[in-house]
């Protein structure tokens, strides 16, 4: 039997047989994992009630001798929600960003960073402060960079000349075309972007939710951003919104 010991989060989580529970975490450092916790309906000792949707675990996982199934043996708190809960629309928002990160094979290398921009969701959904209606679309695409699968941002990505004014976001090559060489260079795949959603898009890129900016463009300037965000996610992670999960297109 292999132990081992993380930090976990807990996405999802159901009951089968009549006190086992299965779950879904997203660990600090082995990534996306389903383990099963056998009486965790039950056991005040081994799980303390702390098997929530949102909360931080402390967990210690075995293997199964046969290596087919994980094992959660025991768990403790170390953070979780304290209003969220109570605010069904932020509780909605925060699901939505769980099954996006639930969507992907979040391994080794990316889950710390993964970890990191989660808990950092949820401290800012909880905290009750003004969001961004673009709030899920910009984790999406800082989840994006956390896989490895960022938008070049800082320079024109045909000339590598800098970026003023309104730019082309080209969706497929994830990259972005100055005014001189959008003209010249024809593209399928491209949104015209302001300034200031250019400037929106960097500070999504750079930073974790807490710090993302909370007021919001004016309409057509917001929509670009939408579409250039989702146009960049559905091409890159192959991913769309379909009757309330992430779908492979
Ligand atoms: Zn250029």
């Amino acid at each position: 039997m292999i132990e081992w010991a993380d930090h976990a989060m807990v996405l999802r989580m159901g009951r089968f047989r009549e006190a086992d529970i299965w779950l879904k975490l997203l660990c600090k450092r082995r990534g996306l994992l389903t383990l099963f916790a056998f009486g965790g309906s039950r056991s005040k000792r081994r799980f303390c009630g702390c098997l929530d949707v949102l909360n931080t675990l402390r967990c210690r996982v075995s293997t199964a001798r046969n290596g087919s199934f994980l094992n959660l043996q025991e768990a403790v708190l170390l953070t979780g929600p304290q209003a969220l809960r109570q605010n069904w629309r932020r509780m909605a928002l925060a699901a939505n960003c769980l099954r996006f990160v639930e969507a992907f094979d979040i391994n080794g290398e990316a889950a710390a960073e993964t970890f990191a921009l989660v808990e950092d969701m949820r401290h800012t959904l909880d905290a009750g402060s003004g969001l961004s209606s673009l709030f899920p679309l910009f984790f999406r695409l800082r989840l994006a960079g956390a896989m490895g699968f960022a938008p070049l941002l800082e320079k024109c990505g045909v000339c590598g000349g800098p970026l003023t004014g309104s730019v082309l976001f080209v969706v497929d090559e994830g990259h972005l075309r100055c005014t001189n060489c959008k003209a010249e260079r024809p593209t399928r795949y491209g949104v015209e972007v302001s300034g200031g959603g250019l400037d929106l898009l960097r500070r999504v890129q750079r930073n974790f939710p807490s710090d993302w900016p909370v007021e919001d463009l004016a309409p057509v300037e917001r929509r670009a951003c939408a579409k250039a965000i989702d146009g960049f996610v559905q091409y890159h992670l192959g991913l769309t919104w379909q009757n309330g999960s992430f779908r492979r297109v």
